[in-house]
């Protein structure tokens, strides 16, 4: 008897199929008869399959390359949108893309990027994501994530801050809390801050968290009034008390900095209320009022404040509250840091291997020299050899067209 354990997969039969779940947010299905070529099989329970076989590394060998055909139709269980699992063996660098993997950008915080994908849709998202999202999704395995992450601390070999800043929810990770233990554990990360609308977030939840000395949360809060709250969070179903518990319980636990973002005609009659509960919560955590800015990707509610006004703002309520309202680079200690050394730079011709598309529909990412190159307009045809001509290098990510 052959038998396999996965951690991040879940099995169930449906009909003829089997439908694998992987870490809990997307799906793929495999007919069971195509498993069944392999050998006779059960499901022991979610996570085990066991095969009438005696050849455990044979049926391993088999599996593996029907999950591999399987995921290439991976979808995102809350939108349906197509997904790409990034592994160790995808043959897909986790350098080159802004949506996922690792954006070293020179300075002494580098951003990691496990997952695509988001459960609220504020009105003002910089990236659209969200439940009505039709980009395509990304998530990548966690051991292979780190495993790239200790190669770049080991090039820039100073003491850094991790910062897990998604194209989305980071939540939605299920391995989000080894991630942040394994981040824990690494001597040149001095932080780990974590972007969160803090929905998913419960009390235990946070009560595990605080184990990570190393983690800050940066909290959403875009009103104290619930019709305005759910307004901002673009969701019925967004529940303001329970965020406001979650920040007032994290604060007692961990590093909170809450982060409202003042968006015209929306929610400016609510700061004062935020920055007035904010006073009543001990330890009291940072807030850090954040102005709407328009992005050519994101969704445009208003129109930006000017600096100007924005700032002046901050300091009214600064001299009225008694509360340190605008936070500059400085404040946060962020250096230059030896950067990575670009393989290529724009007007080069590079040959290259489609391997995925890319995060919007109609691009796609090829790979070369241990980076990706997000190619927009061009074909999905998986392992297709293309030649590019580079357009964006700019901090290691890469943007080309076809030559
Ligand atoms: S929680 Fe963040 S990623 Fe999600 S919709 Fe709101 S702003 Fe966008």
């Amino acid at each position: 008897m052959a038998i396999l354990t996965f951690e991040t997969l879940s099995f169930a039969k449906k009909e003829r199929q089997i439908e694998v779940t992987l870490l809990k947010l997307f799906k793929t299905s495999i007919p069971q008869e195509e498993i069944e070529t392999i050998a006779l099989f059960e499901l022991r329970d979610s996570h085990t399959l066991s095969f009438n076989h005696q050849d455990q590394e044979k049926i391993e060998t088999k599996f593996f390359f029907l999950l591999t055909k399987y995921f290439d139709h991976l979808t995102n269980k809350l939108t349906g949108n197509k997904a790409t699992y990034i592994h160790k063996n995808s043959g897909i660098p986790l350098i080159g893309n802004v949506a996922f993997g690792i954006v070293h950008r020179g300075s002494s915080i580098i951003e990691i990027k496990p997952v695509t994908s988001c459960n609220l849709d504020c009105i003002y998202c910089s990236i659209s994501e969200g439940l009505f999202s039709t980009k395509n999704d990304f998530v990548v395995e966690k051991d292979y994530l780190i495993g790239e992450l200790k190669k770049v601390l080991d090039f820039v070999d100073e003491e850094i801050e991790i910062h897990i800043g998604v194209q989305g929810e980071p939540f939605l990770y299920a391995d989000m809390e080894n991630l942040i233990s394994d981040l824990q554990a690494m001597k040149k990360v001095h932080t780990i801050s974590i972007d969160t609308n803090g929905t998913l977030l419960t009390k235990e939840k946070i009560d595990s968290l605080a184990e990570n000395k190393k983690l800050q949360l940066n909290l959403s809060l875009d009103a104290l009034d619930e019709e305005t709250a759910k307004k901002m969070a673009g969701a019925k179903s967004y529940n303001i008390k329970h965020v406001k518990e979650i920040i007032a319980y994290a604060t007692k636990k961990l590093n909170v900095i809450v982060a409202p973002v003042l968006t015209e005609g929306y929610n400016e009659q609510e700061m004062e209320k935020i920055i007035n509960w904010i006073k009543t919560l001990h330890p009291q955590p940072k807030l850090g009022i954040q102005n709407f800015l328009h992005y050519k990707t994101g969704r445009t509610p208003s129109r930006e404040i000017p600096w100007e006004k924005f700032y002046a703002l901050l300091e009214t309520w600064e001299k009225k509250y008694d509360l340190k309202l605008h936070w500059r680079k400085e404040d946060f200690k962020v250096r230059e840091v030896r950067d990575l050394p670009k393989p290529f730079k724009v007007g080069d011709v590079v040959k290259a291997v489609i391997k995925c598309v890319d995060r919007f529909p109609g691009s796609v990412i090829a790979v070369t020299q241990d980076r990706t190159i997000s190619v927009p307009h061009c074909e999905f045809k998986k392992d297709k050899k293309i030649k590019i001509q580079i357009m964006r290098d700019k901090h290691n990510i890469f943007a080309g067209k076809p030559t």
